[in-house]
């Protein structure tokens, strides 16, 4: 520690505390920062001492199913077989392994992903503020924070703006809590000094430069151990679903085994040994032994693939309810634009109702491009207001094609940028006329004062020494204004006068207002007032200046995304701070407004906005094609009514919205019975973002708060991403669909030979080893390889399954145990009598032979026959199965229609398939192991027929289905199927 223990720093003034520090107003140097680095460690906090691989490792000895299978190899051993316990032994071992490391996997992918957004801070280093990693920091650095920031470690307040700070970490006291610059007399905690930060805790509202003086495990949040527990993996629903699943299929096994035992004992006339070791094969073939690290694997696998494409899962279970999205409600800035806000237009009394482009972005092109704004020379007041009037800062890059780097919130940055094109000096005008004092902009009141040392300053035209700026949303700007600065007018120093603002002159500022929005534009207002220097900062009786129109043009890909939204059956609702026109002018560019409901032309035919929309309430919002609310007209409805305006529309724009009103919103929705995903980035988007089924927060413009209260984060901010992490959701549900059907549809012919051996009294054709090669063996990758199928055409083909939906429903079932599963089960019994044919023995003879076989002293040459028979019965399944990988790759659509090489895991386990059974049969240790002998080529044709038979009957059931939802699409609604149709694809 830099400090003293007697005089702590609560207790210092600013000076004193900087000094102790040995810092200074402008932060340390970077050389000595990089010192300091050194000495006292990066800014974090020590890791969490994980379980043990060993012991993780030894979980899967011990769950359920492994406990089942102890219990089946001692009854193996008991029942006087002991290969056949050794072989039950190592399932469970060979399982455990497998299930290690794919859980080993799937939580490595995990931790990697917390490592991948690093939190960022923004520190004064050489006297220029930078955005650094927050690991970083050191004692003695001068930060910012404002609103939404996270701590990110001990520090003392040197200024503060209407600071309040959330400290319910530390002292779970949840409403915020003021702190100033003012040295204390008294000694207090951390956690309760007023002017303290301590890491942990967040910036509720304001700003605040601060110096840090604890770093890492020496803030007093790192040293409360208990609090440091990174991201909880709790199970997701989806596994204890999975779980269940598990469970249910486990039990039907152990009942289906006592019910063998007793009907082999009583009916066939077997010895309990041999009774016992066919009710083993019956459980072990139907206990689905791979199925829950799959999953695992297939939603880590997700996870990893979601990372890539820009979205961070922050809550695994997340990624299940993103399959089960059905309304999205999306931020538009930044989201749907591209936030790459620029000037596009200004106003001024005077000027007539069109607003004056601005010089470089005449055209109508989106273009991220800074622009030039008016000529050079012009330094008015409107642009020199707007931007002393910003926290943003610009800095030299030096570098074309972007000499200017920029931080802070977009909006002022394109203010600062158009001003520093108008040829202002911002430097020399910040330095010129320091801030006194500031109001921060916040959402509900949407405008943001300062107060500056003005000198009396020529650009005002009355000589005055303090004037205060006010800018904001311009109908909030000009309810505080009572006159306005009529540039024409000469005044006392030739610069403009103010005048009285009547009506007229609220009506033309109103109009180019709405001009401007309508053209897509976000407008701010710019507006001033002189002060007494004693006077405080108000936002009354303003002097309006002008209108700013900055310009963000939509991402691109977003048409696209909400197309594809709209084809899956999820609606799109913009939820906005911004104007109505502004938002009506952006959706309907983007296609998220509805066409009028008679014309049916496309989403950007839509009428023209009748005036008085905004703000008429519930009878415009209802009864007008153009689906935009405001904020007040929310305010109008009650819950009943809120809900039958959301119910029946894909598509709406919400505006000038509160982020309280956010929150109804989403909760309407949720109480619709509708999958909620919402956007945030504010601190009060936090409690939307919590209530949503799945909230998402920006990473790039997001504050801290909102990333904490979110599900996923967004790297990009894009809402294409949005689009892409549901299509892997519910991608994962269907992988995970897929791959059941398959394993579950291999249980069939397994248990086949033993219902046989019962009613045809026919020798059983497998052997409970040959039944784990197929289960622990040959079916294991290409289930993998399902469980990585990558989204596909069918994925964001149909309207979202139903939250409350089972992953294991009828239609899975009746495909796997009753389609799927008979035509393996007649393939391979057919294999096995086949064989038995080709030597010239038919079924009655082979009725003759069970009993010796069954006893174990049947013929060497019986032996061998039956050998063979088992290897074309198992071959058979391993064929059919084969053409079942390729059928389950969806549920209804054709093979042909599917991509072919996506996935190389796939076909990876499509042909290890022959590969192991070609091992099991060729290397003569394994086939002797197995009661495996090699057969005569002749059958090869029967084992080649498999998988065509299997894949061919899968075609004629997906026709059958494509066409009775073709049929059912068609009745149910007259005219073409519309999106968001309750009807959900048959298995
Ligand atoms: P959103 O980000 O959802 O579009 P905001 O709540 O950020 O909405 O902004 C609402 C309105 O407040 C904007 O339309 C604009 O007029 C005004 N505004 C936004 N940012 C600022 C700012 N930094 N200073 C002053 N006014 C602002
Ligand atoms: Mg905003």
């Amino acid at each position: 520690m830099l400090l003293s223990a007697s005089r702590p720093i609560a207790g210092l003034s600013c000076a004193e505390a900087l000094a102790a520090l040995g810092s200074g107003a402008e932060g340390l140097s970077q050389a000595e920062a990089e010192l300091r680095l050194l000495r006292f460690g990066a800014n974090r906090l020590p890791q969490l001492k994980r379980r043990s691989l060993l012991l993780k490792f030894t979980d899967q000895l011990r769950h359920f199913m492994a406990l089942l299978l102890w219990a089946a190899g001692t009854m193996a051993f008991v029942a006087g077989t002991p290969e056949l316990g050794w072989a039950i032994w190592s399932v469970i071992l060979i399982n455990a392994v497998f299930s290690f490391w794919q859980e080993f996997q799937a939580e490595r992918t995990l931790a990697a992903l917390s490592q991948v957004l690093p939190r960022r801070v923004r520190i004064w280093r050489d006297g220029s503020l930078q955005e650094l990693a927050a690991d970083q920091l050191v004692p003695g650095d001068v930060i910012e924070l404002e609103e939404g920031d996270h701590v990110p470690a001990d520090c003392r307040v040197l200024r503060a703006v209407q600071l309040y700070l959330d400290v319910a970490v530390l002292t779970g006291e949840s409403l915020p809590v003021a702190r100033n610059p003012e040295p204390l007399t008294q000694r207090l905690k951390t956690s309760e000094a007023t002017n303290l930060l301590p890491a942990g805790t967040t910036v509720a509202a304001g700003r605040a430069t601060a110096l840090v003086y604890a770093t890492g495990a020496e803030t007093e949040f790192g040293q409360v151990a208990h609090l440091t527990a990174s991201t909880v993996c709790s199970p997701s629903t989806l596994e204890l679903q999975v779980g269940r699943i598990v469970r249910t299929i486990t039990t039907i096994a152990l009942s289906m085994g006592a019910l063998t035992f007793t009907a082999s004992l009583l009916f066939v006339g077997m010895g309990p040994v041999e009774s016992l070791v066919f009710a083993i094969g019956i459980i072990v073939a139907n206990v689905p032994e791979g199925l829950l690290p799959t999953v695992t694997l297939a939603l880590a696998l997700a996870v990893r693939r979601m990372a890539r494409e820009n979205a961070l899962v922050r809550r695994l279970s997340a990624v299940e309810t993103l399959g089960a999205v059905s309304v999205v409600c999306t931020d538009k800035t930044g989201t749907l634009t591209a936030n790459a806000m620029a000037l596009r237009a200004t106003w001024r009394p005077g000027d007539g109702p069109e607003p004056i482009r601005a010089a470089s972005a005449g055209g109508t092109s989106p273009g991220g491009s800074p622009p030039a704004g008016p000529a050079p020379g012009s330094t008015d007041l409107l642009l020199l207001g707007a931007a002393l009037c910003s926290n943003a800062r610009l800095e030299h890059h030096g570098r074309a094609p972007e000499p200017w780097r920029a931080v802070g919130d977009p909006t002022e940055t394109a203010l600062l940028l158009a001003a520093v094109a108008a040829g202002l000096d911002l430097e020399a005008e910040l330095r010129r006329l320091p801030r006194l004092q500031e109001l921060p902009f916040d959402s509900e009141r949407r405008l943001m004062s300062v107060l500056l040392d003005w000198q009396a300053d020529p650009r005002w035209p009355a000589a005055t020494q303090r004037l205060s700026i006010t800018k904001g949303a311009p109908l909030e700007v000009l309810a505080c204004c009572d006159r306005w600065l009529d540039p024409a007018a000469p005044g006392p120093m030739g610069a403009g006068v103010a005048v009285l603002l009547g009506s007229p002159e609220r009506a033309a500022v109103l109009a180019a207002n709405d001009h401007m929005a309508r053209l897509g534009m976000r407008v701010l207002a710019v507006a001033c007032r002189p002060l007494e220097p004693a006077a405080p900062l108000q936002e009354q009786n303003l002097v309006f200046v002008g209108l700013v129109g900055l310009y963000d043009p939509p991402r691109e890909g977003v048409s696209e995304a909400i197309a594809a939204c709209h084809r899956a059956g999820i609606k799109v609702t913009m939820v906005t701070g911004d104007y109505g026109l502004t938002a009506e002018a952006i959706a309907r560019q983007i296609g998220l407004l509805d066409p009028p409901p008679d014309d049916g032309l496309g989403p950007h035919s839509g009428g023209t906005v009748p005036n008085g929309l905004y703000g008429n309430g519930l009878h415009a919002a209802m009864a007008d094609p153009v689906r935009v609310i405001s904020g007040d007209d929310l305010n109008r409805l009650s819950d009943v009514q809120l809900r039958q305006v959301i119910k029946f529309r894909s598509r709406l724009v919400f505006a000038r919205m509160a982020p309280e009103q956010k929150l109804r919103l989403v909760q309407a929705y949720k109480a619709l019975g509708e999958v909620v995903a919402v956007t945030g980035d504010g601190v009060n988007d936090a409690p939307a973002l919590r209530a949503a089924d799945v909230g998402l927060a920006m990473g790039r413009n997001g504050t801290d708060v909102a990333r904490e209260a979110a599900d996923i984060v967004l790297v990009d901010d894009n809402f294409a991403t949005i689009v892409s992490t549901v299509r892997h959701g519910r991608a994962v549900y269907q992988n995970i669909r897929k791959f059941i059907t398959y394993i579950l549809a291999s249980n069939v012919p397994e248990v086949a030979p033993f219902l046989a051996m019962l009613l045809l009294r026919i020798p059983a054709a497998l052997t409970v080893l040959q039944i784990l090669a197929v289960d622990l063996g040959t079916d294991l990758l290409p289930a993998l390889g399902l469980g990585a199928e990558p989204p596909g055409p069918d994925t964001m083909a149909a309207p979202p399954r139903r939250p409350g939906e089972a992953l294991m429903n009828r239609p899975l079932l009746l495909r796997a145990y009753l389609f799927l599963g008979p035509i393996e089960a007649l393939l391979a019994m057919g294999g096995y009598l086949l064989t038995w044919r080709h030597y010239g023995i038919d079924l009655a003879a082979l009725r003759q032979l069970a009993p010796a076989l069954l006893h174990h002293s049947a013929a060497a040459e019986v032996v061998a026959i039956q050998r063979q028979a088992s290897a074309v019965t198992l071959g058979v399944i391993v064929a059919a199965q084969m053409g079942n990988l390729l059928a389950c790759r969806s549920e209804w659509r054709s093979l042909l229609q599917l991509p072919l090489f996506a996935n190389p895991l796939l076909w990876l386990g499509l042909v290890s398939e022959p590969l192991a059974f070609g091992l099991l049969l060729g290397l003569p240790g394994l086939a002797a192991a197995f009661q495996l002998a090699p057969f005569p080529p002749e059958l090869l044709g029967w084992l080649g027929l498999a998988p065509v038979v299997m894949l061919l009957a899968e075609e004629l059931r997906k026709l059958v289905v494509r066409r009775r939802r073709f049929h059912r699409l068609a009745s149910s609604r007259p005219g073409p199927p519309l999106p968001g149709s309750p009807l959900q694809p048959s298995a």
